[in-house]
C-alpha cells in the first residue's frame, strides 16, 4: 500500500527494516523512519423522502459502481466543512452536516472514513465532474455498492433513525 522509494528527507533510497513494532521503511543514508499516517475521508448519508442519495462514481477505486458522496479530508480541513463541500462538488445539492454515523476502518487498509447524516439545504441535484449519475435510492434497493463498508454505514444510519 505504501511505495515511497526514496527518503523524504535525503532521497536516498528505503530499505524495508523492521522498526517499532512493524516493517517500515526506512532510508538506507540517514536512517529516518518513514512513518504512514491513516488518510481521513469524509461521507455523508443524505435522505430524501425514506431515500438515501447515492453517487455512480466516476473515479478509480470502483469506477461504475455507486457510493455515498464522499472524499478524501484535505490537511488542515474541518471534517465536516469536507464532508460538505464534497456533496455540493458530486451532487450539486448544499447540506447542512449533523450527527456522526461513525468512523470506518479496516485493517491493512490507510483510508479512515467518518460518516456523518446530513441534512439537504438547497441547491439542486447535477452530477458533477466526477459524478456518472446521482439519485436517491431506497435501501432495501440499493444498487451494486462500490466499497464493502457502504451497507454497513447505511445499516448504522438506519440504525440511528430507528433509535432516535
Ligand atoms: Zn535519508
Amino acid at each position: 500500500m505504501d511505495n515511497d522509494r526514496f527518503c523524504p528527507a535525503c532521497a536516498a533510497p528505503l530499505v524495508e527494516r523492521e522498526e517499532a513494532g512493524r516493517m517500515r521503511p526506512v532510508c538506507s543514508k540517514c536512517g529516518k523512519i518513514v512513518f504512514y499516517d491513516p488518510k481521513v475521508a469524509a461521507t455523508c448519508v443524505v435522505e430524501r423522502e425514506g431515500r438515501v442519495l447515492l453517487v455512480r462514481r466516476g473515479n478509480q477505486p470502483g469506477y461504475g459502481l455507486w457510493s455515498m458522496p464522499g472524499g478524501y479530508v484535505d490537511r488542515g480541513e474541518v471534517v465536516e466543512e469536507a464532508a460538505a463541500r464534497e456533496v455540493v462538488e458530486e451532487t450539486g445539492l448544499v447540506v447542512e452536516v449533523g450527527r456522526l454515523v461513525g468512523l470506518f476502518s479496516e485493517s491493512g487498509h490507510p483510508v479512515v472514513v467518518a460518516a456523518f447524516s446530513a441534512t439537504e439545504t438547497g441547491g439542486a441535484l447535477e452530477a458533477g465532474p466526477e459524478a456518472l449519475e446521482v439519485g436517491f435510492f431506497d435501501l432495501d434497493g440499493l444498487p451494486e455498492m462500490a466499497f464493502p463498508r457502504d451497507p454497513l454505514i447505511l445499516r448504522r444510519w438506519r440504525e440511528m433513525q430507528g433509535g432516535g
